[in-house]
């Protein structure tokens, strides 16, 4: 803050800042800036109750403030997962080929990371382009929410797989909700009825069997009943009253990002509240930049995009990474100081562990951060996965909930620890260990991994960390 702008603020005239200033033995020209710990003291001085807010901290309470009179409908955001040659890829075609913009105006399908599927009545959804959990669990791990459906491919020939449970399980610890949809139909082998039991048994439990779980039978191959699971989509969808402001500055997150030769940085936007506009000016991460062009799915150059539409940007100073939030500001002023602020704020997170280790659960839940220790169990075998779980579930704690989001048997993979850091879990093997690539992934991401092969001492190590922070009884 610059001497007149502090002035302005207490009503007083400038050279009255500049005494208070020089009584703090600072000699300040009116268009100086000052520290803002000084300008507070000041302000407090003169019988102001001030605090220190960063300009990304006033923009937002500023859009806090401004209500939103204008939700609307805004079409899904929706993730195809599924077990590997389940389908996921040839869903994802079959779903564009019902495309009637495409066809219609001509469009031709440009990769950006996310396509727009509209149906003939004008109704939309919008499908992330990458299959698997890979792509929403990596978004997810940096903090952002894109997915409002999960669309869960099993082939009815052959049922659930280890990936299909890893897949729910990711689904589940973020709350989207899923939708399955019964691969390969048209197959000799097919038994969709198989697939509704192996899932009822893991909680998906079909609506025509009195449960809440919307299944369709489809194959992606000739095409039957997408549009059917396109219906269903859009059903539930409205029964999740997904809305947003289109009258607000926009709001996003990155879903991709390359530097392109011929056109420099190039990002896929994911627009989630507000409408993007040719000419903003934007904070990305910790970077910024101004909307110099903006193309759709299907190539067409945009003036503006409303929300829950993927478009690529140009115009970004440097390179967003995936994941990373998006939103217009008011002008470049504020846009370089906030990446600059989150810039340093990212420095000096990066020098303090940012994973969390069973050790500093103690202290969170003391703070009142944490109310649940979420794990993720590996095991060698069946058996003792279910052991872990049973000695688990024996230990009480009344502050804490012991919660395992993802139990399975095998090693632990890249997508356990992606999984852990995006929701703050604990990564505890049995018997088992991490591969190269998780290994790497846990030092990037500072995943706690704890290795065990007695049972009693991972029971333990547990039970310590929870009664260390147990409150006395008095
Ligand atoms: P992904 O690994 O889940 O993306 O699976 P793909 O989409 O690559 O499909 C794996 C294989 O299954 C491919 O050979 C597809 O042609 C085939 N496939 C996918 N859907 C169907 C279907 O509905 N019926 C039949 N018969 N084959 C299918």
């Amino acid at each position: 803050i610059t001497v007149r702008e502090l002035a302005d603020i207490l009503k007083v005239p400038p050279n009255q800042v500049m005494a208070e200033l020089l009584k703090r033995g600072i000699l300040a020209t009116i268009n100086q800036t000052i520290p803002a710990e000084v300008a507070v003291s000041i302000a407090e001085g003169m019988g102001f109750l001030a605090e220190i807010k960063s300009v990304e901290e006033k923009i937002d309470q500023e859009e806090e403030e401004e209500p939103s009179e204008n939700l609307q409908p805004r079409p899904p955001v929706v993730v195809v997962m599924g077990h590997v040659d389940h389908g996921k890829t040839t869903l994802l075609d079959a779903v564009r080929k019902t495309n009637v913009a495409e066809r219609e105006k001509g469009g031709i399908t440009q990769h950006i990371g996310a396509s727009v599927v509209e149906l003939p009545d004008g109704r939309k959804i919008t499908f992330l382009d990458t299959p698997g959990h890979e792509a929403f669990i990596s978004l997810r791990a940096r903090g952002a929410q894109v997915t409002d459906i999960a669309v869960l491919v099993v082939a009815a020939d052959d049922g659930v797989m280890p990936q299909t449970v890893e897949a729910i399980n990711h689904a589940r610890a973020f709350n989207v909700p899923i939708i399955v949809a019964v691969n390969k139909i048209d197959k000799p082998g097919a038994d969709p009825q198989r697939v509704r039991r192996e899932l009822s048994e893991l909680g998906l439990i079909p609506e025509e069997w009195g449960g809440d779980t919307i299944f369709v039978d489809v194959s992606a191959k000739t095409g039957q009943n997408i549009d059917q699971l396109l219906e269903y989509i859009l059903l539930l969808a409205d029964l999740l009253e997904l809305k947003a402001d289109p009258t607000k500055r926009a709001k996003g997150t990155i879903i991709e990002s390359k530097l392109d030769k011929q056109k420099g940085v190039v990002a896929t936007v994911l627009v989630q509240e507000g409408t993007l506009y040719v000419g903003d000016i934007f904070v990305a991460g910790t970077t910024y930049g101004r909307v110099r062009a903006m193309t759709d799915d299907k190539g067409r150059r945009l003036k503006s995009a409303g929300p829950s539409t993927p478009v690529e940007v140009l115009g970004f100073e440097d390179l967003p990474m995936a994941g990373d939030t998006f939103k217009v500001v008011p002008d470049e002023k504020t846009a370089r100081q906030i990446a600059e602020a989150r810039r340093l704020q990212k420095e000096q997170l990066e020098k303090v562990s940012r994973g969390l280790a069973l050790e500093e659960v103690f202290k969170k839940i003391q703070e009142g951060e944490l109310k649940e220790l979420k794990l993720i169990v590996k095991t060698d075998t069946v058996g003792s996965l279910e052991a872990i779980k049973k000695s688990l579930s024996d230990i009480h704690s009344q502050e804490v909930a012991i919660r395992i989001i993802h139990g399975d048997v095998g090693g632990i993979t890249e997508n356990d620890i992606m999984l852990a850091k995006a929701s703050s879990a604990i990564v505890i093997g049995f018997n088992t260990r991490p591969d190269v690539k998780a290994k790497e992934a846990a030092e990037r991401e500072k995943v706690d991994v704890r290795l065990y092969s007695i049972i009693y001492e991972l029971i333990d190590d547990v039970k310590k960390a929870l009664k260390g922070m147990l409150k006395p009884v008095e």
